[in-house]
């Protein structure tokens, strides 16, 4: 049995380690175009902030542990160009040219490719999008004779990369076509956005970049406005599959334009796998819809089914509702499942829950707060959505998934056993309160 892994970053590595274990007797190989496999991207802007200095820090294991400790043969800076699938051949090229491998499954496992809307934009000088290890590493370095930088974007990753930036003593300029964080309510977004204030970054919201382009050795944001030249400019547009190979291979592409795959994360092809950034997925809260949840627990848990199914297990991912968390300085943020706007879109009738509650003890200094939104649906009596931005926010947000994902009614969310201490919880927790607000009033 022969398996290929085209793209080692956590879904492909968890498929390669997890096929190993199961057909100890069957060959493995994986094929990297970057210089990396099993890394993590979601540590690059904490290198960049210099949280984390070796960005070797960012890489959990080495082609050299993989080849000595599980017997899997990594191909770094190799790039998977065309599968042949009724021949069950594919071409590799690399520095030493083009290769043909045969196979008997393949694990597609492709990632993301950051939205860009213009192509030329990533042409001009200084300007950075980040996908692989080496993006991070070019951007800290070139980064060091720059000051003046446009993060543009206002999702997660333009978020992080503003405090990062914001860390190291950069003048620091988000623009956002909406408000930050979109998939916010406003009023929480407002309150991100004062954080950002709060530490001289300047906030450019509802503001649409038509083009970013060099005017020198500088900058431009081209929009609406006038605005001053950069130095740098870092994208942080949000993300699309990349399904290219998937396209070519003429492997079923789903309604959000990723891979389709069964629960057992099979294509439409038997000897094809796909998992991770580059497919969709069961969505957890409106039943028989897709969710293209691009992130990495999913990425881990979707490769570890594919390798599990291939090493003749039969499990099911059950799907993702989205669930998502990062920070802003002190500030945490957190959302999952639907917004309310999206429950009417669906013709459930929403019933929205909105509180401002203590992180913890009143009394236990300092004094935080945590803003809660969840929304429920007023039928079924069970959450769809929640956010939660302040402090003490992903134990709630765990909380808050685990129910959402499992359609935990509001009754038993009511009662439910929330620890309590004060350093972590008021006694009766918002997560509490807010259902108790439902519970009593519908
Ligand atoms: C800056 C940043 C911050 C992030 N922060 C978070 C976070 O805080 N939390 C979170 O959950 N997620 C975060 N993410 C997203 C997370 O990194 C991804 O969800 C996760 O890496 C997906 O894993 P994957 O294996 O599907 O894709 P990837 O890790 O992208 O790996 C895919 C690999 O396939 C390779 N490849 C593609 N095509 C080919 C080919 N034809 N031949 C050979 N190789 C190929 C690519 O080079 C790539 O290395 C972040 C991402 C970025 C960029």
């Amino acid at each position: 049995m022969k398996v290929i892994v085209v793209g080692g970053g956590a879904a492909g590595m968890s498929a390669a380690s997890r096929v190993r274990k199961l057909l100890p007797q069957s060959e493995i190989k994986v094929f990297e175009e970057s210089s990396y496999v099993s890394y993590a991207p979601c540590g690059i802007p904490y290198y960049v902030e210099d949280l984390v200095n070796d960005i070797n820090a960012l890489v959990t294991y080495t082609p050299e542990f993989f080849k000595k400790e599980r017997n899997i043969d990594v191909h770094i800076k190799t790039k998977v160009t065309k599968v042949n699938l009724s021949a069950k051949e594919l071409t590799t090229v690399s520095d030493e040219g083009e290769k043909t491998e045969s196979f008997d499954y393949i694990v597609l496992s492709t990632g993301a490719i950051p939205f860009v809307p213009d192509k030329r934009w990533l042409e001009a000088n200084h300007v950075y999008a980040l996908r692989h290890l080496e993006d991070g590493y070019t951007l800290k370095n070139d980064l060091k004779n720059l000051q003046n930088v446009a993060v543009i974007g206002g999702g997660y990753v333009g978020v992080e990369m503003a405090e990062a930036l914001s860390k190291i003593g950069k003048k620091v300029t988000v623009f956002e076509m909406r408000r930050l964080m979109p998939n916010l309510d406003p009023e929480y977004s407002q309150i991100i956005k004062q954080e950002m204030e709060k530490r001289s970054i300047k906030v450019i919201e509802g503001f649409t970049v038509k083009a970013v382009e060099n005017s020198g050795e500088k900058v431009r944001i081209v929009g609406d406005t006038e605005q001053p030249l950069f130095d740098a400019a870092v994208l942080g547009l949000g993300v699309r599959p990349n399904v290219e190979l998937a396209r070519s291979m003429g492997l079923k592409l789903g309604e959000t334009g990723a891979i389709w795959v069964d629960d057992r994360m099979r294509t439409s092809e038997p000897s094809v796998y796909a998992a991770g950034d580059n497919v969709e997925v069961n969505d957890l809260v409106i039943k028989g819809r897709k969710r293209y949840a691009p992130f990495a627990p999913e990425a881990n848990k979707e490769g570890y089914i594919a390798g599990s199914n291939i090493g003749n297990q039969n499990i099911t991912f059950p799907g993702s509702a989205g669930s998502a968390i990062t920070k802003f300085y002190d500030l945490e943020i957190g959302v999952v499942g639907i917004t309310e706007d999206e429950a009417k879109k669906y013709g459930i009738e929403a019933f929205p829950v909105k509180i401002k509650h203590n992180a913890k003890a009143s009394y236990y200094p300092p004094q935080e707060e945590v803003y809660l939104k969840i929304v429920f649906d007023k039928k079924r009596r069970v959450p769809l959505g929640g956010q939660v931005v302040g402090k003490n926010v992903w134990g709630r947000l765990a909380y808050l998934s685990l129910a959402i994902e499992n359609g935990i009614t509001v009754d038993r969310m009511f009662f439910s056993g929330v620890p309590y201490a004060p350093p972590f919880a008021p006694v009766w927790d918002s997560l509490i309160v807010a259902s108790r607000i439902f519970y009593e009033r519908v």
